[in-house]
């Protein structure tokens, strides 16, 4: 259930409707939007009555949300959700570039990669310390050292880090390093995980399932969300399909379709939708011209000698040329804005 309050709200009436929710066994989740103050009721509610809330100070509206998501659907909020980090606006129109190695393999690797990153106008460093590997017999990350060559890597170069946790019990140690935390696609229905995530007060890029619907991805970000943790960033990256030529399929219409339901901004990662550095770039416009904020791709200073993903990872040169074509896309994307605000 959803409650609407009045455009000039007071902070008591909304405490009050809280405390009258909380009353009755059920939980809040209450969000100041620009426009309006907009309070979700979370968990049993037959105790509650729409009249009876309609009638409290404050109240504008009550009405349910038929979705099985609920606080991540646009019932609830209306307006595009904006992260901000480190300068730049997650879910604000331009898009966000998240570039760096598949895993981090040494402090010279990570921090030449971020160099790279830099220069070439990305946003924020990616490396997994930790790797959700298909063989056991893989490279499976340098784990707790590879965190603190990311931190070496954010000192120098001012970058914020995108790192994956891939168990509950590594959270406290990743959480400590990581700027934003990455749950891997294998991981998008570890619901002990996105519990726990959701209890934290850091932005967290949840990756779609090999095989997830769009319902089930959505539902994976409201465990996040019901545990009051808002900064989520979803990720297309690919699913299973029989195609033989990539190694997944990357789902682009779930991209508007995301932004249709939801006020979450969504990002692609075309290096894992495709598994071929050749294709990244013009999936990657595609994936903008779709609608993307934002894009997560691999990059590494001599993918061939990467230890993990080096057919889907960029060379500095290709990263140079990816990068050129995003600023393009972003006058034209003004250009364009331009023309729309023209036609009103
Ligand atoms: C990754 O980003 O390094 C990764 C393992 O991705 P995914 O979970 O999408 O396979
Ligand atoms: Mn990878």
């Amino acid at each position: 259930m959803v409650i609407v309050m009045n455009p000039n709200v007071t902070q008591e009436q909304v405490e009050r409707v809280v405390h009258f929710v909380h009353q009755r066994g059920a939980r809040t989740h209450v969000s100041y939007g620009e426009q309006r103050v907009i309070i979700g009721v979370i968990g049993h509610k037959s105790e509650i009555q729409k009249e009876q809330l309609k009638t409290l100070d404050g109240v504008e509206n009550v009405f349910s949300i038929l979705k099985p998501y609920k606080l991540v659907s646009r019932d609830f909020k209306p307006e595009d959700t904006v992260i901000p980090l480190n300068g730049v606006r997650i879910g604000n129109g331009e898009p966000v570039v998240i570039a760096g190695p598949c895993s981090v393999e040494s402090e010279a690797q990570i921090i030449e990669a971020a160099w790279i990153v830099k220069e070439h106008g990305g946003h924020l460093l990616r490396g997994g310390a930790f790797k959700p590997r298909t063989s056991p017999y893989s490279f499976q990350g340098l784990g707790e050292q590879g965190l603190k060559y990311l931190r070496r890597a954010r000192e120098e170069t001012g970058l914020y880090i995108v790192t994956e946790v891939l168990d509950a019990n590594d959270l406290p140690l990743v959480a400590e390093y990581a700027d934003v935390l990455q749950i891997g696609a294998r991981n998008m229905q570890n619901f002990n995980l996105l519990k726990a995530v959701g209890r934290l007060n850091k932005p967290v890029l949840l990756k779609r399932g090999m095989s997830a619907t769009l319902t089930e991805f959505l539902m994976s970000a409201e465990y996040i969300m019901s545990e009051g943790n808002e900064q989520i960033i979803l990720c297309e990256r690919g699913i299973r399909t029989f195609v033989e030529y990539t190694r997944n399929t990357l789902d682009l219409a779930v991209v508007p379709a995301v932004r249709q339901i939801s006020h979450l901004p969504i990002i692609v990662d075309p290096s894992h939708g495709t598994g071929r550095s050749d294709l990244i770039e013009p999936m990657a416009l595609a994936a903008m011209a779709a609608g993307a904020q934002g894009l997560m791709v691999e990059m590494h200073p001599r993918p061939e000698e990467a230890l993990s993903d080096a057919d889907q990872s960029l060379s500095p040169v290709q990263f140079a040329r990816l990068m050129r074509k995003v600023n393009q896309f972003v006058q034209w994307q003004k250009r364009d804005e331009t023309f729309e605000n023209s036609l009103v």
